[in-house]
C-alpha cells in the first residue's frame, strides 16, 4: 500500500526531457498554456486567505515583459496540458510594487504552511515545489568548491560554476530527516518543543547524518531525545517538506523501555500517551495533535487505526 501525504501526490509530470531544451520557455509561451508560479521570499501568491487558491500569472504580455527584464522562470512540469514554471520575485522589497504583477486585488504572498491544508492536494504540492526550488537557487549563487558565481542551467534544475577552471555542477538538494512514532503497543511517545503552539505534541524527528542508514538515524534520534532503545523500525511513508529543504521519512519504532530521559536541548517535554488520550485530545493548550498537513499527524492517526 502506498500512503501519500500533503505536499505530494500532485500528479505533475516533471518533464525532465524538456529541461534540456533552451527554447522551452519560448515554446511554452507560444502554446498559450504556460502559468508562472510566483514566489517572493519563501512566500506563495494566494488569491484570498479566507478561501485560498494559488494565483498564477498567465498573461502573455506579462510573461514577455518578465523575460525581457531578465527574469528566469524555473520549469516545474506539466499538468493537464498546462506548463508550470516558478518565478522568483525576491529581489523586490515590496512584491505589490512589482509592475509585472497587475491588479493583485485581495491576493497576498503567504507562508504556504498557513494556508496549505485548505488548498487542493495538487495545489499544495505545486506551491511547495516552487518554493523549495526558488530557495535552493537563492542559497546557491556561489560555488561551494571555489567561491565563484554559479549560473542556472537545465531550466533551473542545476547550477554550474562560472569559473572555467572549476565548472562544478550543483543540483537542487533535499535534506533527509526521519520522523518516528515510538510505541510499546499500548502507548506512544510524543514530545514538544518550546517554540511550538501551546499544548502541541508531536512525534520525534531529526536529520539523517552522513554515513548513517535511516533505521540507524531513527534509533539514534530516539535515544538522544528521550533515552529509549528501539527495535522493529518500520517504514510508513514520506513527505516533501521544503520548509526550507527537507523530505520527512516516516517510521514506527517499538520499545520495551518506559523511562524517558529527555534532552532539554531538543525537547521541552515528552510523555507517554494512550490511544484514548489521543482520540479525545481537546485540541487546546493542554493537548494539541500535530498540524493536519503534517506526516506527524498521519503517523498518529495510522497508529490509532492500527494501520502500520
Ligand atoms: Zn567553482
Amino acid at each position: 500500500m502506498t500512503r501519500t501525504n500533503f505536499y505530494s501526490g500532485g500528479g505533475l509530470d516533471r518533464a525532465e526531457l524538456l529541461r534540456r531544451d533552451p527554447a522551452w520557455i519560448t515554446l511554452a509561451i507560444r502554446t498559450g498554456r504556460l502559468r508562472l508560479v510566483p514566489v517572493w521570499r519563501n512566500h506563495n501568491l494566494i488569491s484570498n486567505p479566507e478561501a485560498p487558491r494559488p494565483l498564477f500569472l498567465d498573461s502573455l504580455d506579462q510573461m514577455e515583459r518578465l523575460l525581457a527584464s531578465g527574469h528566469e522562470p524555473f520549469l516545474l512540469g506539466h499538468r493537464e496540458e498546462v506548463t508550470f514554471a516558478a518565478l522568483d520575485l525576491s529581489q523586490y522589497d515590496n512584491p505589490s510594487d512589482v509592475t509585472v504583477i497587475e491588479a493583485l486585488g485581495e491576493a497576498n504572498f503567504e507562508d504556504l504552511r498557513r494556508v496549505g491544508p485548505l488548498l487542493d492536494r495538487w495545489e499544495g504540492s505545486l506551491l511547495a515545489y516552487a518554493r523549495g526550488l526558488c530557495w535552493w537557487h537563492q542559497r546557491h549563487g556561489y560555488c561551494g568548491v571555489c567561491g565563484s558565481p554559479t549560473r542556472s542551467e537545465n531550466a533551473g534544475h542545476q547550477r554550474r560554476c562560472t569559473n572555467e577552471g572549476c565548472g562544478a555542477l550543483h543540483f537542487p538538494r533535499t535534506d533527509p530527516a526521519v520522523i518516528m512514532l515510538v510505541h510499546d503497543g499500548e502507548r506512544c511517545v510524543l514530545g514538544r518543543q518550546q517554540a511550538w503552539p501551546s499544548g502541541m505534541h508531536s512525534t520525534l524527528a531529526g536529520f539523517v547524518e552522513p554515513g548513517e542508514s535511516l533505521e540507524e538515524a531513527v534509533a539514534r534520534e530516539v535515544f538522544e531525545e528521550v533515552g529509549l532503545a528501539v527495535s522493529d523500525v518500520v517504514y510508513h511513508s514520506s513527505q516533501p517538506w521544503p520548509f526550507p529543504s527537507s523530505i520527512m521519512l516516516g517510521f514506527f519504532a517499538r520499545t520495551n523501555e518506559h523511562t524517558l530521559k529527555i534532552d532539554p536541548n531538543e525537547l521541552e517535554s515528552a510523555a507517554w500517551f494512550t490511544r484514548d488520550e489521543l482520540l479525545n485530545a481537546p485540541e487546546d493548550d493542554t493537548l494539541r495533535l500535530p498540524r493536519r498537513d503534517s506526516i506527524a499527524r498521519h503517523l498518529v492517526t495510522s497508529w490509532l487505526n492500527d494501520d502500520f
